[in-house]
């Protein structure tokens, strides 16, 4: 980008792009708003951020009233984004939740938790045993494993997705630009301020800038209060025989000395280079020493530790693994409630944080209300739960 290009101001800015400010830019072009720039201080979805990868799960399988209603209303908000794209953008296979039933809620639910939730809501899914769920797919579960299959779960693409948004907001005239870091945000919130000393006003801006949103608010006395959680993920090839057998799965285990014990993973969506069925699995925590209130200090390295962990998991507890064959950290940024922020902190300033692993299948819902937001207006939906003001966020 040549500064000489740069605007010098804009109706709305959007600081980030990932998938909160790519679905904002795009949900602000369907609503007729052209003079929109989104900064990006290195790439659109880099690997360095939360949004990377081709593909995030969605479901309704929540443990809490609120997200499952809210999940109901995202998957209603994907059905007119697959019809304005012109294509499928999420798969739908199912999505089993299995392992031990305890008396606690994880990050990601629990098993109880979510069954009590689906009955209240009328979600449709089916119980299973250990036995049922080893006749069914290449999983090795304990006896006293139970699972729960929601079959209108699936994988969110989130590759293509990524593309649709930057194709729809281009098309309306936006200003999507890569490699412009923002270093300062007016405390008006009517501007910013890039790296290079370049200064673009706005009557409104959206910061949207997940893991590093706390850098540019701390300056404003705005920065909700949130973690960064270094999350490990990877992808192994598996044997072809049982490459169509493979579920979206999640599986709860209690935590056991370092092991955390919640990991998941999805079907075989992609192969290697040469052409070999792969699958995506991760480890769903993070050790405590691991995670940082600075962005910046987070370890961008694999720990070992991690990798032989996932590994042992892969290897014994699934069969036909075969090669792990790409390593990644990726950023959590982490509510200690684990919900998000998605609110305007002032007049002119909204913003979205703490996406920690659940927010991509809500991103139609986050685009929408972060571009209303901009727009004067409210979230169409209650969100009362991803205020800004509410204790755990507070700081
Ligand atoms: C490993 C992993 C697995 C996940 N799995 C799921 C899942 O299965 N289902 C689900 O629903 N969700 C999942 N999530 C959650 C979801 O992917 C994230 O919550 C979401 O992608 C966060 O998007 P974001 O736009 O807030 O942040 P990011 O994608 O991190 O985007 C922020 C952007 O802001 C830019 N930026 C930062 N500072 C500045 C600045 N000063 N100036 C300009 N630009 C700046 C960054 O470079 C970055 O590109 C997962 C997340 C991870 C990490």
């Amino acid at each position: 980008m040549q500064a000489n290009a740069l605007p010098q101001r804009a109706s709305v800015v959007i600081i980030g792009g990932g998938m909160a400010g790519l679905s904002c830019a795009a949900a602000l072009a369907r609503r007729g708003v052209s003079d929109v720039v989104l900064l990006e201080a290195e790439t659109l979805a880099h690997a360095k951020a939360s949004s990377f990868g081709e593909t995030r799960m969605f479901r309704e399988m929540y443990s809490d009233p609120v997200l499952c209603r809210l999940a109901q209303e995202a998957n209603r908000l994907w059905r007119e984004e697959e019809t304005h794209a012109g294509e499928q953008l999420r798969d739908t296979h199912g999505l089993l939740f299995y392992g031990e039933s305890w008396d606690e809620e994880t990050i990601e639910g629990s098993i109880p938790g979510a069954r009590r939730v689906m009955d209240d809501q009328g979600i449709p899914y089916e119980a299973l045993s250990a036995s049922a769920i080893a006749a069914r797919f290449p999983l090795k579960p304990k006896p006293d494993f139970t699972g729960l299959f929601e079959p209108t779960a699936g994988a969110v693409r989130s590759d293509k997705v990524v593309a649709h948004w930057i194709r729809t907001a281009r098309k309306a005239g936006h200003q999507l630009l890569e490699h412009c870091p923002v270093s300062q945000l007016d405390a008006d919130g009517g501007g910013v301020t890039l790296s290079s000393g370049d200064h673009i006003s706005a009557d409104q801006l959206v910061v949207a800038c997940g893991i590093w949103s706390q850098l540019l608010l701390a300056p404003l006395g705005l920065a909700p209060k949130l973690e960064v959680w270094p999350m490990l993920w990877a992808h192994y090839t598996v044997d072809p025989a049982l490459a169509s057998r493979y579920p979206q799965w999640f599986c709860f285990q209690r935590e056991r000395g370092d092991d955390g014990g919640l990991y998941y993973g999805f079907p075989v969506l992609s192969t290697t280079a040469d052409g070999r069925p792969r699958i995506k699995c991760g480890i769903d925590w993070s050790p405590k020493e691991l995670r940082v209130a600075e962005p910046n200090a987070m370890v961008t390295e694999p720990p070992a530790r991690l990798v032989e962990l996932l590994d042992g998991f892969l290897f014994n507890e699934l069969e036909g693994v075969q090669e792990r064959v790409e390593t990644v950290i990726s950023p959590y940024s982490m509510a200690s409630d684990v919900n998000f922020v998605l609110d305007r902190l002032t007049p002119k300033l909204s913003l979205f944080a703490g996406g920690s692993g659940q927010a991509f299948k809500f991103a139609p819902l986050i685009g929408d209300s972060l571009a209303r937001l901009a727009s004067g207006e409210q979230p169409a939906v209650d969100l009362t739960c991803w205020n800004h003001q509410r204790d755990a966020v507070r700081a």
